[in-house]
């Protein structure tokens, strides 16, 4: 069956033809700007191939209530032009075909669970940490949704106690985000954190709020796997750190031998996909 599928990202929308293997035909690389331009050239590539279904995989917030009439609207983002916009309706109706729209987190999570780093288990987890901070999860084979989508992003965390920087989410200030993503390590230091590998200080208190993170996301989901990607990450002695850290947080409370000190080192992983993650991920979405 021929599927399309769409990673529809902040700066740019990739669009293929593939197929249920995850094999793809075909790929287009379209910059987003506003929906009047970019859509009519995203439609323009599908138009005739023959695709019987289609996943998207997109940034946010987007809604995701199959109850609402509101699914695969766009919500409230920055990208000001796109507030509102109906990305699923438009597609379905253009194209003619079933529409599955979820978080580009969720799908890469998703993604790796397929034909990634978590193809052995049922349950898994995909934070990124960028110029957000972003999770999605895969549930017995499903990915994670409810009212909408979850914001594990913007949970709240414990001060590391040599911590005097305020935060840098614009709506909760302190929150995971806040205090973690790239932007907030830059706003922290007056340096990206590309330029601070050499300094302990910065890592110490990096991994101090993604382990906290990590924990309550083992408490809540229990996953049985957790992937970590994103720019922020590139930073790959991080790993250490914060696996170390997760096993003192946890202290022995969820007993599973995946998170004993021999075994963590295969639960909090990298990512096994690169660049096709997200078309990838869409594909597998348009499957459902
Ligand atoms: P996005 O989140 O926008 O999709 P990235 O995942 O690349 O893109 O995240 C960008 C953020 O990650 C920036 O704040 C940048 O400073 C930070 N970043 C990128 N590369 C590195 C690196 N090697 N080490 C530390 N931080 C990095
Ligand atoms: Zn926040």
């Amino acid at each position: 069956m021929k599927l399309g599928a769409i990673e529809a990202g902040g700066t740019k929308f990739v669009c293929a033809i593939g197929d249920e293997e995850g094999s793809i035909f075909e790929k287009i690389v379209i910059p987003t700007e506003a929906p009047e331009i970019t859509m009519p050239k995203v439609y323009e590539f599908f138009k005739g191939k023959g695709i019987e279904r289609m996943g998207v995989g997109s940034f946010g917030p987007i809604d995701l209530n199959e109850k609402a009439g509101t699914y695969g609207q766009i919500q409230k983002t920055p990208k000001i032009d796109w507030i509102g916009f109906p990305l699923a309706d438009s597609l379905s109706e253009k194209l003619g075909v079933p529409v599955t729209v979820d978080t580009d987190v969720n799908v890469a999570a998703l993604s790796e669970s397929r034909w990634g780093n978590a193809t052995d288990v049922d349950t898994c987890l995909y934070i990124t940490v960028g110029t957000g901070i972003g999770a999605g999860a895969v549930v017995n084979g499903q990915t994670l949704k409810g009212l909408s989508h979850p914001e594990m992003g913007h949970i709240g965390v414990r001060r590391h106690e040599e911590d005097s920087f305020s935060g840098a989410c614009p709506y909760h200030q302190d929150c995971l985000e806040g205090m973690a993503s790239g932007p907030a390590i830059e706003a922290r230091w007056g340096k990206a954190g590309v330029e601070l590998s050499e300094d302990p200080r910065v890592w110490e208190i990096e991994a101090h709020y993604l382990a906290q993170a990590l924990v309550n996301y083992i408490y809540i989901i229990s996953p049985e796997r957790i992937i970590m990607g994103g720019g922020v990450m590139q930073q790959t002695h991080l790993f250490d750190l914060i696996r170390k850290k997760v096993v003192e947080m946890l202290n022995g409370y969820v007993s599973s031998p995946r998170l004993t000190e021999e075994n963590i080192n295969e639960y909090i992983v990298p990512p096994g996909l690169t660049n096709e993650a997200g078309v990838k991920g869409a594909l597998g979405l348009a499957m459902k």
